[in-house]
């Protein structure tokens, strides 16, 4: 019988043989990739003798014209008591009070994690010569930074009360024209983050965690979030991360924790991708980073994300693309970005078996040159598909 999912007193997710996961179908091209993934999805989870119970839950366009409401509560209120959900595209209410509905979401839930694997699949069109080298996971922080929202704009009265103050309080010196944002980073925010980062790396057995920051310009938080990160390594996981200072860059068995500023980081995963294993960042270092890596692997229409809180067990998966409103309804575009977001779902269920049986079909179809509209243009002698046919394709090679 389907149930919940459940957070066990240790820590751990409780996932019955039937979850009942909340989804949202998702606005423009939703209603032609959120019906392709589930019916990949289901198929391998059959094949496991699992089987989801899907519940839908509405936002954005669809919620707003049904309800009234861009994100009604008892949206909300589901994914709270259930823990674990996915979500297709939304879209972006133009005006009014909600900044993003994908924002609220995770400030509602605390979703500090952003979670966003990069890795290539074999026969995906790259624009460099070696996407195979590339195999990262991005652990950017979701909570704080420049995304907290706090700006004033100029020639406001709050922009001339704050710039005034922090002339006289602080002897800070800003042209009366400036519009004024505040960048908070925390050691609460960058601890649980890294934490986080390290715990990844530790269930996966992976190599190493590199601290992404711009601590040479942004000392007291940028450069904070790199030293608290070193904290962490050394107070709470002594036996089992070290520092490259610490080790001289011989780890043992442990997991080697290195950093790197950003701007370097971003040449280098471009020369010496190989390098670089998970990746533990602040937002907006992160927000650039997600995608400058998707593009390597040629991913950008294919990027799945996460975006989790580990301690209260909350995570919604979600494309990260967005409606694509030309092509909705027309059954041409790749669903590759919420399936794979499925799949990191089920990683994070446990569900590993069936997460590798549709990345093996999956590469197998793409191997095929079976590939939606996105690819076709990029690959010679491909066949092109529909978002249902490419779906299909998949579930016969599970
Ligand atoms: P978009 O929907 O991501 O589309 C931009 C382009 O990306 C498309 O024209 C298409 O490229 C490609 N693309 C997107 N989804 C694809 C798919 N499934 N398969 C293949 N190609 C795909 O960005 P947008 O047009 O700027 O935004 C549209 C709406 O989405 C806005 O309301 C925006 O606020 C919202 N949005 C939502 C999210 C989210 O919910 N996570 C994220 C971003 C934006 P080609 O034209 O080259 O074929």
């Amino acid at each position: 019988m389907a149930d919940k999912i459940t957070m066990s007193p240790n820590g751990e997710l409780t996932v019955p043989d039937e979850p009942i996961i909340p989804f949202i179908q998702g606005d423009g091209t939703g209603v032609d990739i959120w019906p392709a993934a589930k019916l990949v999805l289901d198929a391998a989870a059959a094949k496991h003798g699992r089987r989801v119970e899907w519940k839908e839950v509405l936002a954005g366009q669809r919620a707003y014209d049904e309800t009234g409401e861009w994100l009604p509560q008892e949206t909300v209120e589901t994914f709270r008591e259930y823990l674990i959900g996915i979500k297709g595209p939304l879209t972006t209410p133009v005006g009014g009070g909600i900044r993003s509905l994908n924002v609220a979401l995770r400030q509602v839930l605390d979703l500090y994690v952003c979670l966003r694997p990069v890795r290539w699949f074999k026969g995906v069109p790259s624009p460099v010569r070696h996407p195979e080298k590339v195999d990262m996971v991005i652990f950017r922080e979701n909570t704080e930074d420049v995304y907290a929202g706090m700006e004033v704009a100029e020639g406001t009265p709050e922009a001339k009360r704050l710039i005034a103050w922090l002339h006289d309080e602080m002897g800070w010196d800003i042209r009366p024209d400036s519009g004024v944002g505040i960048k908070p980073v925390s050691a609460t925010g960058s601890k649980r983050l890294v934490r986080a980062a390290l715990d990844y790396a530790l269930r996966r057995g992976r190599r190493s965690v590199t601290l992404v920051h711009k601590g040479n310009i942004q000392k007291f938080t940028e450069g904070a979030f790199r030293a608290w990160g070193y904290d962490v390594v050394r107070e709470e996981y002594p036996d089992r991360a070290v520092s490259w200072e610490d080790c001289g860059g011989d780890p043992g068995d442990r997991i080697l924790v290195k950093d790197t500023i950003a701007d370097i980081f971003l040449q280098q995963v471009l020369t010496r991708p190989d390098e670089f294993d998970v990746i533990a960042t602040t937002n907006l270092n992160g927000d650039y980073a997600s995608d400058a890596l998707a593009a390597q692997v040629g991913g950008i229409g294919i990027a799945p994300g996460g975006n989790i809180n580990y301690v209260t067990g909350h995570g919604i998966f979600e494309a990260t693309h967005g409606t694509a409103p030309k092509y909705a309804g027309q059954d041409k575009v790749n669903p590759g970005s919420v399936l794979l977001s499925g799949v990191l779902m089920y990683e994070h269920l446990g569900w590993q078996a069936a997460a590798d049986d549709i990345v093996s079909a999956l590469e197998a179809t793409i191997a095929e040159r079976i590939v939606t509209y996105d690819f076709a243009r990029l690959m010679e002698g491909a066949t092109e598909v529909k978002t249902s046919e490419f779906a299909s394709a998949i579930v016969d090679r599970l």
